[in-house]
């Protein structure tokens, strides 16, 4: 057992908020820091199902990887299904953290262990944050690299590397499986409107979680290759990451992470 604030110190060694986008809503968003706890659940999102298995394991702080909320609520009430589970939650003692972009953005965060799956080579932020003259390049908004070795990868190799470490992806492609690629941008999650960064960074393909029908044609006419594998699969195996990291940092609480939580999304 121990306090919320020194579980949410371990946090933000791992994903420090400040590295969260300025329109994110990251940190502790419900929930007093008092509070004790003895057992943490981390999940993709807080749904009804993620909800009803951390009431059963009497999880006192879900760590989900998306905000709630995410927008200012004027009420919580159950007339809506985001004021029905705040409720729930906040009835049955359960705070909620979400580190979000702070946690794609992290030195060993989502952005970069996709980047390691596909063993990428000389790996930079697409985006750097802005501190001062110093350029920190392990750290900042998703990231690219250049695929192992001299000759271009295919698709179908690449999408082979992710398979190894998220059997569950919804591999899809702007290109066929054969076409080669060589320098490969990321974003996590829903990434289609980096396309005009990896571009920038003269990258010839994107793996991303989902992007629109426009997206992927307007990927096509500049002659990236865009690699979707699923919102969830491309996230979802990092909030297991993050426990495993907080476990080893804290010894007197237990942390799991959701055994329900799926989706083809
Ligand atoms: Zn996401």
């Amino acid at each position: 057992m121990m306090k919320l604030a020194t579980i949410l110190s371990a946090l933000h060694q791992i994903a420090p908020l400040e590295y969260a986008e300025s329109w994110d809503n990251v940190g502790l968003l419900v929930g007093s820091s008092e509070k004790n706890v003895s057992l943490v659940m981390t999940c993709l999102t807080f749904t009804p199902t993620t909800l009803a298995e951390a009431m059963e394991r009497q999880a006192q702080l879900v760590v989900c990887h998306h905000p709630i909320p995410f927008k200012p609520l004027a009420r919580i009430t159950n007339d809506t299904s985001t004021g029905k589970l705040l409720l729930q939650a906040i009835e049955a003692g359960i705070a909620i953290f979400s580190p979000h972009t702070a946690w794609d953005n992290a030195k060993k965060g989502i952005n970069q262990q996709l980047a390691d799956m596909l063993e990428l080579t000389s790996v930079r932020p697409l985006q750097n944050f802005a501190s001062g003259s110093v350029i920190d390049d392990s750290v900042g908004v998703g990231r690219y690299g250049y695929v192992h070795g001299q000759q271009p990868h295919t698709i179908e190799e690449l999408f082979e590397r992710l398979r190894k470490h998220i059997p569950d992806i919804q591999a899809k492609s702007t290109h066929t499986a054969t076409h080669g690629v060589r320098k490969v941008g990321i974003v996590c999650g829903s990434g289609g409107s980096m396309l005009g960064m990896v571009a920038s960074r003269g990258c010839d393909a994107m793996l991303t979680g989902e992007a629109t029908y426009h997206q992927c044609l307007e990927a096509e006419s500049r002659g990236i290759a865009m690699l979707l594998i699923g919102h969830h699969a491309s996230e979802s195996f990092a909030m297991k990451r993050l426990a495993q990291y907080l476990q080893a940092d804290l010894k007197e609480v237990l942390v799991c992470t959701s055994e329900r939580e799926t989706s083809k999304f």
